[in-house]
């Protein structure tokens, strides 16, 4: 049944999903990582259900799924999907979230109330300097505030509601997704691609106004494990051999002016450890391993191995062994055997009257590891920025920008 109530806001509903502490937590095993996720992807089901689409349910793993029905007759329209993660990240308290809807930005400094050292300032943020007259909202100084992605689960229900009210606009099958866990990249490993049945799908959850992402890093998780020879410390005289001075060794010998993250930008990758388990026998370096083009992993690793090698020669008596583990791959190369994906996103943004802005990210999505899975999936702005801190913002209009690519992404899929 089409509802009969006026169209709820998109921040309306943004104020309402942000006050829910929905954070996720690496160390937890359960899936999903929290139960307090449940409480909003419940709250969704319902939310839908009350939208009128009747198939809206939850399964065990926290994922939520919905149909928003065809309003066109024509029946060759891809199936398409909008996503969007409920989780916020672990790097910043979620919990008690008091969201602030700053009217008609003047252009001064945001003052956070129970942060005064926390000041978003337009001298400092050059996007937040191009909001004079919109409406920001921000938390008040304690807590993240949660547009991420917040933001992209508010726009697409308002997306949904929108085009239920609107069945004049024509439009194919559109499946809707809600996920936990994507800040700790484990949220869509449980993703069931053919129960969703979209031909591909698009993430609501980039930054800034008219952002369009279909490139992500390829990534790899690789472990390098020196082992050494351990005896009591008080007769080691010629035979210990110490893994955790072989490893410091390995370390000190990585390049100090390149191939780090805190070294490289735009298209470099990078070799980073983040991680050391030791004790004088053994002692184990993790890495994360990121580069834009997937062979080029292979290159960086074997950089890791030569080096490696070259230490423990000098440390007779020690040796290494390396595992090596994918953790997401660059959805550009799945993208590009489906060019329509990426088109009618750059088209529905530039028909919205937006400034198209094609930008790479250095890291992953919940799209890398989608497109991989077979569901090709870029990732579309949401307006959120300096995610992941106390200084988290959003612009009210970017969001009902957002909206409406939505609306114009549904009826260029119908147009074919
Ligand atoms: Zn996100």
């Amino acid at each position: 049944m089409p509802p009969t109530t006026t169209q709820t806001s998109v921040l309306e509903r943004f104020l309402r999903y942000v006050q829910i502490d929905t954070t996720s937590d690496q160390d937890s095993d359960t899936v999903p990582s929290t139960a307090k996720q449940l409480v909003l992807l419940d709250l969704l089901v319902k939310e839908l259900q009350a939208l009128g689409l009747s198939d809206a349910e939850r399964d065990a793993q926290g994922i939520v799924m919905a149909t928003l029905p065809a309003t066109s007759s024509k029946k060759d329209i891809p199936v398409i999907g909008w996503l969007a993660h409920v989780d916020t990240s672990p790097d910043m308290s979620g919990a008690n979230v008091k969201p602030i809807v700053h009217k008609n930005y003047d252009g001064r400094d945001l003052v956070l109330p129970d942060e005064p050292s926390a000041v978003l300032s337009p001298r400092e943020d050059a996007d937040l300097a191009g909001k004079r007259g919109e409406d920001i909202v921000t938390a008040s100084g304690t807590t993240l505030l949660g547009a991420d992605d917040k933001s992209g689960v508010a726009v697409v229900m308002a997306a949904v509601e929108y085009l239920l009210q609107n069945p004049s606009i024509p439009h194919g099958r559109i499946r809707v997704a809600f996920t936990p866990d994507e800040e700790i990249g484990r949220g869509v490993r449980h993703f069931d691609v053919a129960r969703f049945g979209a031909y591909c799908a698009y993430t609501l959850d980039g930054a800034a106004l008219g952002t369009l992402e279909a490139e992500t890093f390829s990534a790899d998780a690789m472990t390098v494990t020196f082992q050494g020879r351990n005896t009591h410390p008080g007769f080691a005289h010629g035979t210990m051999v110490n893994a955790v001075k072989v490893a410091a060794d390995f370390v000190n010998r990585l390049p100090k002016d390149s191939l780090s993250p805190e070294t490289t930008q735009e298209r470099e990758g990078f070799v980073h450890p983040n991680d050391m388990v030791s004790s004088v026998d053994r002692t184990s370096v993790r890495f994360i391993i990121r580069d834009f083009e997937t062979a080029g992993l292979a290159v960086k690793e074997d950089f890791l191995r030569e080096l490696a090698r070259e230490t423990v020669d000098e440390w007779p008596g020690s040796s290494v062994t390396f595992e090596v583990k994918e953790s997401y791959r660059n959805m550009r190369d799945v993208l590009a055997k489906h060019p329509k994906v990426v088109d009618l996103a750059r088209e529905a943004i530039r028909r919205t009257g937006l400034t198209l802005r094609e930008t790479r990210i250095r890291g992953g999505t919940d799209g890398s590891i989608l497109s991989e899975m077979g569901l090709p999936t870029p990732n579309i702005f949401t307006g959120q920025h300096r995610f992941h801190s106390r200084l988290e913002w959003i612009s009210v209009q970017d969001m009902e920008k957002s909206v409406q690519v939505l609306a114009q992404l549904a009826q260029l899929w119908a147009e074919g």
